[in-house]
């Protein structure tokens, strides 16, 4: 069961349009997984449908609202497409089939760093925002550490535990400068990373370590 969700403000800026390609992929994906935050999802874009509605018709929002029925109509052709075109990603001979709101994405071969295997999707906007798969081998851990920016990571399978909890499929987390953690993996897992900055090494061989954070950015 999942029990780490995003907020319901990141919900609705997703629903507005608000937030960058990246953490927007992020909440889609994590919405394909949830039940509860689809419905938040659904109710937000009612309330923008609503609110356009309300206002006085114009030429502007006449052709928004028009975008938005065509939007919504155009759904279930786009979810059937997405059916036929199933992409998976291959690590450690096992496939793991990629999120519907990441099928179409652009993505880079892994990169390997011991335990620690990361894919970089390409972003046509980036503002510094990197998204990224990242596996973790059965047994693996990625040293302590912190974040200079915003982190989101979303459990896509398997599921990894820190300092704070456990987290499974469908979970997402945000971690930023406040939080101190390690993470690490019994059974191994496959998440999808948001990060908009290096992580930063806190402990051990940290000179070293920052080389492999710039790395795994
Ligand atoms: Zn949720």
């Amino acid at each position: 069961m999942i029990k780490h969700h995003p907020s319901s403000t990141l919900i609705a800026a997703h629903a507005a349009g608000e937030l960058s390609t990246a953490l927007s992929s992020a909440i889609s994906a994590h919405c394909e997984l949830c039940d509860q935050c689809q419905q938040l999802r659904r109710d937000a874009e009612s309330e923008l449908a609503f609110a356009i509605f309300a206002e006085p018709a114009t030429p502007a929002s006449t052709t928004m609202f028009a975008e938005l029925c065509h939007n919504i109509t155009e759904l279930p052709t786009a979810a059937a497409e997405v059916a036929q075109t199933s992409r998976y990603v291959c690590i450690n001979n096992h496939n793991y089939r990629l999120p519907n709101a990441l099928q179409h994405a652009k993505l880079q071969p892994w990169q390997r760093f011991g335990p620690i295997s990361r894919m970089r999707f390409e972003l046509e906007q980036t503002d510094g925002v990197r998204m990224s798969l990242l596996h973790m081998a059965a047994g693996g851990q990625i040293p302590h550490h912190t974040h200079q920016g915003q982190e989101f990571t979303l459990v896509l399978a398997g599921s990894f535990a820190d300092e704070d909890g456990h987290y499974q499929q469908g979970d997402i987390i945000l971690r930023n400068g406040q939080h101190q953690h390690s993470p690490q993996s019994d059974e191994g897992c496959l998440c999808l990373t948001v990060v908009d900055a290096p992580l930063h090494f806190t402990k051990g061989l940290s000179q070293v370590l920052n080389l492999f954070g710039q790395s795994l950015y």
